[in-house]
């Protein structure tokens, strides 16, 4: 009988933390741990936390009394918080929830074996250090099963950019890149295993410089140097800072054959009070030259972006003019949050605007940005777009995959399989998806 155990990992928040759910998935591997998808037949359980807004961090506490009666009814069953709830609240977690095990800060997860083994010793782990050492150096490489046709690959962690509200340069620390040497091996290893698009992610993923041969390089050359690669067919990167776009990476939208025409490139708000107050660094009209010069290298580019309204002393005025931002932009997908206040940051010194406006911000302009969303879906009945296959669709000969513009696109191809990458076009549109026939 195998004596490996189970281990069940659910991740919340960031693509970087399912990105380290899967690295930390394979450090555990060596501890004699298998991932399994039934949390009730496991032997440890995983919370990849996040702690970017409130809900984010209360959902940890509810979701470990829920464990705690697992583990009554299962007391060998070891239960572990990582990730930004562990980095910030690791010692009141400790002290609040005695059914929890081990508490790991996102940089010390090249030492999970150690803290596995002492807690199977019986005795409570917790690292929420920031080493010196560079976690992913320190951590298995990546096993050689094959896997889907997409992967993330974290190339950079942390932030300096300290924007008010925000909690990252906290709990993920100061900005680092990874050498370009290992991310290039990481790039070949998947691919070999599948992979044909990969997204390169960092907090602040165009502030990259990582060590290159000849010295640092920049987002912009790390992707030229990934365009090399043979059977990576696509490239992409998020999250992007405005004020990190330069002229070199814009032009790599225009002229990289696999950097995809998406980009995620977040503005928070379109009033320069609030953006000043936010600690942006950036006004709205820079925001818009930086949309206008990416445009104008790449005309089809798909834009998204990142919202928070109800920030402290936003004005009907100040809101105004983000609702006026995102009709000048015209975004094809986005992300809007009402603004949430975390101990520690600037901003949560400052008094909350009234929450029922609030709310009502938000849903106008949730209501404005979907309105574009589907509008630029519209547009797209008619077109010829290229589509890799992730999955089977529900439908008996259907396949599920993404466009370059990273819109879902169901298509019937019975002979197609994972990985192909495919003409379509585009004839109708659903909710969050679109349909197409294939062209041969
Ligand atoms: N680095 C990226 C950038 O510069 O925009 C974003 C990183 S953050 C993980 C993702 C998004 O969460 C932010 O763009 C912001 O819109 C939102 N966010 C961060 N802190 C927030 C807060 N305190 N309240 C509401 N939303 C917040
Ligand atoms: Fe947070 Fe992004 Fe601002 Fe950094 S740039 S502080 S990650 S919102």
């Amino acid at each position: 009988m195998s004596d490996r155990k189970k281990l069940f990992i659910k991740t919340y928040g960031c693509q970087m933390n399912v990105y380290d759910s899967e690295r930390m998935a394979e450090t555990l591997g060596g501890s004699g741990y298998d991932t399994t998808e039934d949390a009730a037949s496991a032997d440890m359980i995983l919370l990849n936390t996040c702690h970017i807004r409130e809900k984010a961090a209360e959902k940890i506490y509810s979701e470990l009394g829920r464990l705690k009666v697992h583990k009554d009814a299962n007391p060998n069953l070891k239960i572990a918080v990582a990730g930004c709830v562990a980095q910030a609240e690791g010692e009141e977690i400790v002290r609040r929830q005695p059914a929890v095990d081990l508490v790991v800060g996102p940089q010390s997860y090249h030492r999970l074996p150690e803290m596995e083994e002492k807690i199977r010793e019986g005795k409570r782990a917790l690292d929420t250090d920031f080493p010196e050492e560079d976690k992913f150096e320190h951590m298995p490489k990546r096993p050689k099963a094959a896997r889907g046709p997409t992967a993330f690959l974290t190339v950079q962690e942390g932030c300096d950019k300290f924007c008010a509200f925000c909690v990252v340069p906290y709990t993920r620390g100061a900005e680092v890149s990874r050498p370009v040497d290992r991310i290039l091996t990481e790039a070949r290893d998947l691919v070999e295993r599948g992979v044909r698009e990969i997204t390169l992610l960092g907090q602040n993923v165009n502030a990259y410089h990582g060590q290159g041969p000849n010295g640092d390089m920049t987002l912009d050359q790390l992707i030229w140097a990934l365009n090399d690669v043979d059977g990576l067919e696509r490239i992409r990167f998020t999250t992007s800072h405005p004020n990190d776009m330069t002229d070199a990476l814009i032009a790599a939208h225009g002229e990289c054959e696999k950097l995809m025409p998406y980009l995620h490139l977040p503005v928070q708000s379109g009033s320069d009070k609030i953006l000043k107050r936010m600690n942006r660094n950036h006004t709205a009209e820079s925001y818009l030259k930086v949309i206008e010069r990416i445009r104008a290298a790449r005309p089809d580019i798909l834009l998204s972006g990142d919202f928070i309204v109800g920030f402290p002393e936003e004005t009907e005025a100040d809101f105004e003019a983000t609702m006026e931002l995102v009709r000048q932009v015209r975004y094809g997908q986005a992300y809007s949050f009402k603004y949430s206040s975390r101990p520690g940051t600037p901003a949560a010194e400052r008094p909350l605007v009234d929450q029922a406006e609030a709310d009502d911000r938000l849903q106008r302009l949730q209501g404005l940005l979907s309105s574009q969303q589907y509008e630029i879906q519209d547009e797209m009945v008619g077109k010829e777009v290229s589509v890799l296959f992730e999955r089977e669709g529900r439908l008996e000969g259907q396949m599920v995959g993404k466009s370059e513009y990273l819109h879902a696109v169901h298509v019937t191809a019975p002979n197609a399989k994972r990985g192909d990458i495919a003409r379509v076009k585009i004839t109708n549109t659903e909710r969050n998806s679109l349909g197409g026939t294939l062209l041969t």
